[in-house]
């Protein structure tokens, strides 16, 4: 398979890693995602395999959420739209 080409600028497009922080509710991480890279810009292709890194990191967090099972205090951040 040929190397991806940077769609923004055109620059053939590396393997690497890169720290990516990813949040759900009140619980973040940050881990390195594999991917294909751009050195000109902040560019960034991931593959199916890739994806899978991150997905797993998520259900992590998820996992770690029902743990904790935080006593959620009923705070909207804004009105809800019930009228109507
Ligand atoms: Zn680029």
């Amino acid at each position: 398979m040929a190397d991806p080409i940077c769609p923004e600028t055109g620059t053939p497009m590396k393997r690497g890693v890169a720290p990516m922080t990813i949040s759900y509710k009140d619980q973040s991480a940050t881990f390195e995602m594999p991917g294909w890279y751009c050195d000109k810009c902040s560019e960034s292709i991931h593959t199916g395999e890739d994806l899978k890194v991150s997905d797993q990191m998520l259900n992590r967090l998820k996992a770690q959420q029902k743990r904790q099972r935080p006593v959620q205090p009923a705070t909207t951040a804004g009105p809800t739209p019930s009228s109507r």
